[in-house]
């Protein structure tokens, strides 16, 4: 039996380099770059005004307060979006607005609060405040300069990166293709949501739950027909999906009985097995195949084993198959509000809540099958094999919500 780093080191080991498209920066967000990016630009791209005032020089205003104002006669105003070529003479200002660029001659921005008009001379205004040089004025590559690295390859985009690269006037990027993934679940005991039930059978979750989490890690879910327990129904069901997707996903049917059909039925497509179980609690059997350049990743079929197996082994695979390099759940610093404890032999990842400010708690029954506190829960803590974790213990849990 693999320990969980090892089996996901495998995993990530044997997936093939990233393929890339291009895509407009609008459908950017949350892809992963390709290739680094740099700035055609400095920004901000010409020397302007932050505030709504008056451009001049500092050394003309020095001696300015309310009391004794210094006089400036307003050559020209300059809205944002104009540009004024000339350059201001010795006695002159320009009117500026925010984002107005600042005109030759001036170097620095008298804020409108600071200026009084005169009735008697509407051409001048008074600046009733000394300004030091370069007061108010954004400058021209003072917050990136053309050439600057703007993000590096192997980085989620966001919305702050997508304003960056917008601003330097980027319009597409290069980004690791999305995973097409199948999801198959198998069980003879299986019914879509809406069938009626004969007692026995129960309604297929897995899948339902499988889908937004492969589009929460940035791939596309494509939902294939319920699978019964035969090893040909399970063989031509895996054929169809491997056919219409890069990477494949089941649930159940991954154990030891004899109606487990899965690893059989895929070595039977030509599969190679890469390894079979993990030592973690909820989620031993885990079967991780190959077929070709594609991949099988074989989770068991208790909805909760599926769950954390898909966020541990499978989330990374998906992240780094699109080129990310940070694949590993995000963690929150926590303090136990109660005892959290694990008398097994294998890691348990227990289900918890945790709050905003970091208290956790168990999110309720613990067993592979139980999904009430699977709903409550936010987030995974850690308990090591023959562990008490007290109240009070600090703890790293594992996010995805
Ligand atoms: P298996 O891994 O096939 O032995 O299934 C383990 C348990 O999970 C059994 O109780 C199954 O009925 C249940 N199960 C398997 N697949 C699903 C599914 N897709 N949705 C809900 N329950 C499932
Ligand atoms: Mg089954």
């Amino acid at each position: 039996m693999l320990d969980l780093e090892t089996a996901l080191a495998r995993i990530l080991a044997a997936l093939p380099p990233p393929a890339s498209e291009a895509v407009p920066l609008s459908e950017a967000a949350d892809r992963v770059l390709a290739e680094p990016v740099s700035s055609r630009a400095d920004l901000p791209p010409f020397d302007n005004s932050a505030m709504d005032g008056y451009a001049v020089r500092a050394a003309e205003v020095a001696t300015a307060t309310s009391a004794t104002p210094v006089r400036l006669r307003v050559r020209t105003k300059i809205p944002a979006g104009e540009y004024f070529a000339d350059e201001l003479a010795l006695g002159e200002c320009a009117r500026l607005f925010t984002g107005s660029p600042v005109p030759r001659g001036a170097d620095a921005v008298v804020m409108q609060e600071d200026t009084r008009t005169d009735v008697a001379h509407p051409a001048d205004i008074l600046i009733c405040d000394a300004v030091a040089k370069g007061e108010y004025v954004r400058r021209q590559g003072e917050d990136v300069q053309r050439g600057a690295l703007l993000a590096a390859e192997g980085v989620v985009v966001n919305p702050g990166i997508i304003s960056l690269l917008a601003a330097t006037g980027i319009a597409q990027v290069i980004v690791g293709r999305r995973p097409v993934v199948g999801l198959l679940a198998t069980g003879s005991e299986l019914r879509e949501a809406g069938q009626p039930l004969v007692p026995g059978q129960i309604y297929e979750s897995n899948r339902a739950m499988l889908s937004p989490l492969v589009t929460r890690a940035g791939g596309v879910p494509v939902v294939f027909p319920l699978v019964p327990d035969t090893l040909a129904e399970t063989r031509s069901a895996l054929e169809r999906a491997f056919s219409e997707s890069d990477l494949v996903i089941t649930s159940g049917g991954v154990s030891v009985g004899e109606m487990d059909f899965v690893k059989a039925a895929f070595e039977a497509l030509g599969g190679e097995l890469q390894f079979w179980k993990v030592a973690m609690r909820p989620g031993k059997p885990f079967v991780f195949g190959r077929l070709g350049e594609k991949f099988l990743f074989g989770l068991p079929g208790n909805p909760v084993s599926a769950f954390v197996t898909f966020l541990l082994l499978v989330r990374p695979a998906l992240r780094r198959w699109q080129g990310e390099r940070e694949v590993s759940l995000p963690t929150h610093p926590g303090v136990l509000g109660e005892l959290i404890s694990n008398t097994g032999d294998r890691r348990h990842f227990v289900r918890v809540r945790v709050d905003p400010s970091g208290n956790v708690f168990s999110a309720g029954q613990q067993a592979s099958h139980a999904l009430a506190s699977l709903a409550a829960a936010n987030g995974l803590v850690e308990a090591p094999p023959a562990t008490r974790l007290a109240a009070g213990a600090k703890v790293s849990v594992l996010r995805w919500a």
